[in-house]
């Protein structure tokens, strides 16, 4: 009996692999773990594997990002000390359509952005507002610094200090509109709600993010920030 398991999982779990990893496969890319991210396919319960693999590995986040057409243009390592720098560092100007104001920072915090545009920005957009997004606009992504609480600032340091964050303050539409989280947060029509879901879904992308409802430092801005410890307000 238990021989019999294991020659059944052999033969399904090989046959499993080989469909998988066969240049044929009828697997399409987006489904299969295998295969490496597409930023622009369709996301699938095999997405954020695929993601944590080329959020792990440079070159293969570089690649991501080329292929999507992001304008991320790769810069030495800026290495500071043990708090400050950045790894995986370019010069990011677009995502895989809105453009963004030229900004040092790591390719990892690129490809989470990369991925809150297509799949949380744009879509709230062309659906809430009728438009696309043309331009994000930010208030920085590397920062030398400790974080700072409502109440000053603490010894710890901030996540801006290794750029795996990035502090997003509103938008630039198509249509010409600019929407602010300063301005329009508050907004009880389509505007207001298109801030509050584009913050709402930064969580599927981003382990922190900290937006106007968190306290009165992130009026003005979303804190967006790649590795930490799941929090979302
Ligand atoms: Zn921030």
């Amino acid at each position: 009996m238990f021989f019999k398991a294991v020659v059944l999982i052999v033969i399904v779990g090989g046959g499993g692999w080989w469909v998988l990893s066969h240049p044929q496969t009828p697997v399409p890319p987006h489904w299969n773990p295998l295969q490496e991210l597409t930023v622009t396919a369709p996301v699938t319960p095999v997405t954020s594997y695929q993601l944590r693999r080329a959020l792990a590995d440079e070159a293969l986040c570089r690649a991501t990002l080329s292929d999507a057409g992001a304008g991320f243009t790769v810069m030495e390592d800026l290495v500071v000390d043990q708090n400050c720098g950045i790894a995986g560092r370019g010069l990011l100007s677009r995502l895989v359509t809105a453009d963004i104001g030229a900004v040092e920072t790591s390719c990892t915090t690129t490809l989470r952005l990369a991925m809150w545009e297509h799949h949380v920005v744009q879509p709230a957009a062309r659906e809430l507002l009728g438009t696309d997004v043309a331009a994000l606009r930010h208030v920085g992504s590397y920062n030398c610094r400790q974080m700072r609480t409502a109440q000053g600032e603490n010894s710890g340091w901030s996540s801006h200090a290794m750029a795996d964050a990035i502090d997003i303050s509103g938008v630039q539409l198509a249509d010409g509109r600019r929407l602010t989280l300063l301005a329009d947060w508050e907004d009880t029509g389509p505007e207001g709600a298109f801030l509050h879901r584009i913050g709402q879904g930064a969580c599927d992308w981003f382990r922190v993010v900290l937006g106007p409802n968190f306290n009165r430092l992130h009026a003005d801005h979303f804190h967006l920030q790649g590795p930490g410890w799941g929090y979302c307000r």
